[in-house]
């Protein structure tokens, strides 16, 4: 009896496992169509100053455009890019794409700074360096509005290696951030060693910071530390005015989330700051 179940189980698994490499085979076609076509789009969030509520920057995060029109996350298919070589073209057009933008805007009187998430596979090679500045010559970008996100785990890769790159970078005049900070497992020799210019704590630290000290106090320690190293603390995933207020309190000198705005098209953007400006303008703060 234990056994035929057992069985049926296993024919179970085996016809699950067999549609999920269908189903992954099909992502990894669709996928390279996709960087063919130049699929990816950009979104981007709002970043505000803590105090004024004042956009100041905008993280560029990407998109998927779908033929039916729809649009799918990052979370459904950069691993799967990342796994079957297709990381590097997708984030060099990202690049792209982001200063192009940041060069656009500018240009019409909107000096917004662009955050671009890199990963691991841009560091391979040393080559990240010469191609920023490939970029920005070719876009018209101004290296003071461009920032470069990076996660631990892309400075895990090769200390020597990364750290040597983040400096020629920053030599470009392009800021680096921590993204993701906290979540880790040496944060604390990450802030020695790496030259940066922004930690972004982690949302989830943020998202019971009202209800649990413990989270409060890891939020308070993120600050004293960006402090004492001169780096700037920025608070990710704020969805509610009462966390504004706390973190804005605790010392983070910029916030961004669902609260400020969601990621939307750089059209949005426009319109948002512009909005802003006008309240801003009318007296209130938001
Ligand atoms: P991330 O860089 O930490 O970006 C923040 C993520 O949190 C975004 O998800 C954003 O939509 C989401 N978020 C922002 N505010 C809130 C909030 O208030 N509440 C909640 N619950 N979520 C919020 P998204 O766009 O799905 O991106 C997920 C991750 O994918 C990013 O995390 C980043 O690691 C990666 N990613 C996105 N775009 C790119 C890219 O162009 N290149 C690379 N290498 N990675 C990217
Ligand atoms: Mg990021
Ligand atoms: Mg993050
Ligand atoms: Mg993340």
């Amino acid at each position: 009896r234990a056994k035929e179940s057992g069985g049926a189980q296993f024919r179970f698994y085996a016809a699950d496992m067999k549609l999920r490499a269908q189903q992954t085979a099909t992502l990894d076609a669709e996928l390279r169509h996709a960087v063919e076509n130049d699929e990816f789009e950009l979104h981007y969030q709002p970043q505000v100053d803590a105090e004024s509520h004042r956009v100041v920057g905008v993280e560029a995060l990407i998109r998927w455009r779908l033929a039916d029109g729809s649009l799918r996350g990052p979370g459904a298919f950069l691993q799967r890019a990342e796994a079957i070589g297709l990381m590097l073209p997708i984030n060099t057009a990202v690049l792209e794409k982001a200063c192009r933008q940041q060069a656009a805007w500018r240009d019409a009187g909107l000096p917004l700074r662009v955050s671009v998430n890199l990963s691991p596979v841009q560091f391979r090679g040393g080559a990240l360096p010469l191609q920023v500045a490939r970029i920005l010559a070719e876009t018209g970008a101004d290296a003071g509005l461009l920032d470069l996100e990076l996660t631990e785990t892309t400075m895990m890769e090769d200390l020597a290696v990364v750290a040597d790159q983040l400096a020629e970078i920053r030599a470009l005049g392009v800021s680096i951030s921590i993204d993701d900070f906290g979540t880790g497992f040496s944060s604390l020799s990450y802030v020695k060693r790496f030259p940066a210019d922004r930690l972004k704590i982690d949302q989830s630290f943020v998202r019971d910071v009202l209800k649990n000290p413990a989270d409060a106090a890891i939020v308070r320690t993120v600050v004293t530390l960006g402090a004492s190293f001169g780096m700037t603390v920025v608070a990710e995933g704020v969805e509610t005015a009462r966390q504004a207020v706390f973190l804005a309190e605790a010392g983070c000198a910029e916030l961004q989330g669902y609260h400020f705005g969601r990621p939307m098209p750089a059209d949005d953007i426009e319109r948002l700051v512009a909005a802003r400006a006008q309240r801003q303008r009318a007296g209130g703060k938001r």
